[in-house]
């Protein structure tokens, strides 16, 4: 039994046992029913991360360049320097961005992309707020540490909320932003992910910066970015998803908004084949034992841990897949996260 789990009473959430016609029909691209051997590996992350692409509707490789950006003012923490910027992405919107280089600056750092979730945006990531969504102001603990770290803020969340609009039923704009881009058949995550891939390409370009040594975080939905960022794009060279990740099939079955999913996924492969896409690069996955929803059981189960270690034997890299079961809540483990980014990157 792991540590502190008797002093959670019961499951927060069971995954409806809803009937699913055609179960054998599904998830026809997994790794587990596309690779047989060695030699499947490779052909079936290509042919994965191709489907996922037109899935996510995402903008054509050409237009996701390393963008210029402009420096709306400079403030600083305890052993950083910070930047909030600004830049404009493929389809012209502005992304607002924090950059936080360590102090006294050196060049050929790290870096690391740190993406937010659902909580209150960038600024919690960095701790210019606040941080009680569980982002323990990760960016500045990793650029006190030695690493350049962006923190973009995403479409509709934090600083980049829609305004004028008031609902009734207390939606936030997000939601209904989402829902309105699922209608259009732009989901959101296709556009938040395409601008955290330009994101990164800008952190890739920065002069203090050594584009070899590239991570990419994030917790919760800013963890699910994470990972098919990194599944996308060779460039991040290490992944952390911190309670980011659980199977759809098994545990979230319609707990999560269909705004923040991947559309039609389980029709190809679910998220544990997603994150397998990252394989042979190190990654991290993290839950707290007090997690809420499909999460806690991860926590428990380590169903997808479990799934991703197959995947990464046949990858010849079972050392670079790494687990941490911690036994806090929803929210990034600092030592876990220092542990993990001094080995990967
Ligand atoms: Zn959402």
């Amino acid at each position: 039994m792991p540590q502190g789990e008797t002093a959670v009473p019961a499951p927060p959430y069971t995954p409806p046992a809803f009937a699913v016609a055609d179960e054998q029909g599904l998830t026809q691209l997994s790794f587990a029913r596309r690779v047989r051997g060695r030699q499947d590996l490779g052909p079936w992350q290509q042919a994965a991360r191709q489907k996922l692409e037109e899935l996510l509707n995402l903008p054509e490789p050409a237009r996701l360049t390393a963008p210029e950006y402009e420096v709306l003012h400079d403030f600083a923490g305890p052993g950083y320097q910070g930047q909030k910027i600004a830049f404009a992405c493929f389809d012209g919107q502005t992304v607002l961005a924090y950059l936080l280089l360590p102090r006294p600056l050196a060049g050929g750092l790290p870096g690391i992309l740190a993406l937010p979730g659902h909580g209150l945006g960038a600024r919690s990531t960095v701790g210019l707020v606040e941080s009680r969504d569980g982002q323990m102001s990760m960016a500045a603990v990793l650029a006190s540490q030695g690493y350049a770290v962006m923190a973009p803020e995403l479409r509709s969340f934090g600083e980049r909320e829609i305004e004028g609009y008031r609902d009734p039923a207390g939606r936030k704009t997000h939601e209904v932003f989402g829902n309105f881009m699922l209608s259009l058949g732009r989901p959101l995550l296709g556009l938040t992910l395409a601008e955290a891939i330009q994101a990164l390409l800008l952190l890739a370009g920065h002069q203090a910066v050594d584009r070899r040594r590239l991570g990419v975080a994030g917790l919760s939905q800013g963890g699910r970015l994470a990972h098919l960022l990194a599944a996308l794009r060779p460039e991040a060279r290490a992944c952390l998803v911190a309670s980011g990740l659980a199977s759809s099939l098994i545990y979230d079955r319609g707990y999560s908004d269909p705004h923040d999913e991947v559309p039609g996924l389980l029709r190809y492969f679910d998220y544990p084949d997603l994150a397998g896409l990252v394989a042979p690069r190190p990654l991290l996955l993290s839950w707290g034992l007090r997690e809420w929803g499909p999460y806690w059981w991860e926590a428990r189960e380590n169903t997808t841990y479990q799934y991703l270690r197959g995947i990464y034997a046949l990858a010849d890299a079972p050392e670079n897949l790494d687990l941490d079961i911690h036994p806090g809540a929803h929210a990034y483990h600092p030592e876990g996260v220092l542990r993990f980014f001094a080995k990967a990157l």
